[in-house]
């Protein structure tokens, strides 16, 4: 090569090195443009390695023309990088771009289970009574699950028949929630005015009107003079808060240990209105047990059942949960069907 042709060389690569470097569309390209111009094979890089061959005064010219023009290719590729890049991250933010005229996703709420809403209504009837809420704990022992309340080491529900027991000797899963009535007894002196809601477990065989875990709402007075004029009274007032004020109440004579005496509570149906139906069958709807506290069960827990007498009763929240929305199995509550419990969206709150 001599001076001339590395001299035509050189205006043909700035006008052709510029030309590509201005066509390339997108970072790949340009990388190919830039070897293309100013890599070890370009027209370029042949004018270079021939600088060396040329006479003092070609080699000077044509070596600060070289690097004049290699400048400005580096010169223009950087531009054309810079304004790729730009471009590039503009689509990119293009497809990430949020729509804010399309309609927007509904968040979807939950609600409480139908068992949550009636038992919370069932208790609120009684703390408007002026009824303080008791807890305690699913895994009782003996005593409180049994012998304080009065149920003899024969009665059938100390068998495994009806109990869950737990693999430690002594405890089993309470299978009511009057275990709480003890413990409050034993630590609390008279007045006691309580209702203790929770989950209670027995061994069931599992069908439309049976599970092995469900729920009560427990009650418990005792206080000086207190009869059984007072619990009917009481359970009266419920029941006409829970299923309208014109429910009238019946009382037949039942046996629990715990109380005497003691008794099954039907209210007329709110449905029939007591003339019989698909809802109560008779006209009457078994609601709870109740009863007067067994003076035995206050002396266990230390009151003096000559001063203080009191009353109790076991409500079943499924039951009630039932009867009051037309429910015909009782496994639909446990099921977690959605369609199902949706249905109670908003009920009673
Ligand atoms: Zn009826």
């Amino acid at each position: 090569m001599d001076p001339q042709e590395a001299r035509r060389i050189l205006e043909e690569e700035r006008e052709r090195g510029l030309s590509m470097i201005a066509r390339a569309d997108s970072s790949e390209a340009l990388e190919a443009a830039k070897v293309g111009v100013l890599g070890r094979k370009s027209p370029f890089s042949q004018v270079q390695r021939s600088l060396g061959s040329f006479g003092p005064e070609d080699r000077k010219r044509l070596g600060m023309a070289a690097n004049e023009l290699r400048d400005a290719l580096q010169a223009a590729l950087d531009e054309r990088r810079r304004l790729l890049a730009g471009a590039e991250e503009a689509r990119l933010l293009e497809g990430d771009r949020i729509d804010v005229t399309l309609p927007g996703r509904r968040l979807r709420t939950g609600s409480l289970h139908p068992l949550t809403i009636v038992e919370d209504e069932m208790v609120g009837i009684f703390t408007r009574m002026g009824y303080r809420v008791e807890e305690g704990p699913e895994i009782e022992d003996d005593w409180h699950n049994f012998e304080a309340l009065n149920i003899p080491r024969d009665h059938p529900a100390r068998t495994m028949k009806d109990s869950l027991y737990v693999e430690i000797p002594g405890l089993l899963l309470r299978t009511e929630t009057s275990a709480v009535q003890i413990r409050t007894m034993e630590s609390q002196d008279p007045p006691v005015y309580i209702v203790a809601p929770g989950r209670t477990y027995r061994r069931e065989a599992v069908d439309a009107t049976h599970l092995s875990v469900f729920h009560q709402v427990e009650g418990l007075a005792v206080d000086e003079g207190i009869s059984f004029a007072d619990l009917k009274g009481t359970l009266e007032t419920f029941a006409r808060a829970l299923f309208g004020p014109d429910r009238k109440v019946r009382m037949n004579p039942d046996y629990f240990p715990f109380v005497e005496p003691g008794c099954q509570v039907a209210v007329s149906c709110f449905k029939c209105d007591g003339t019989g139906c698909a809802v109560c069958g008779n006209g009457w709807i078994e609601l709870l047990g109740a009863g007067m506290v067994h003076p035995k069960v206050l002396e266990n827990c230390g009151i003096d059942a000559e001063r203080y007498t009191g009353f109790a009763f076991g409500i079943g929240v499924e039951r009630v949960a039932m009867v009051r929305h037309g429910v015909s199995d009782m496994r639909m509550f446990v099921e977690g069907d959605v369609r199902f419990l949706q249905q109670f969206q908003g009920a009673g709150v």
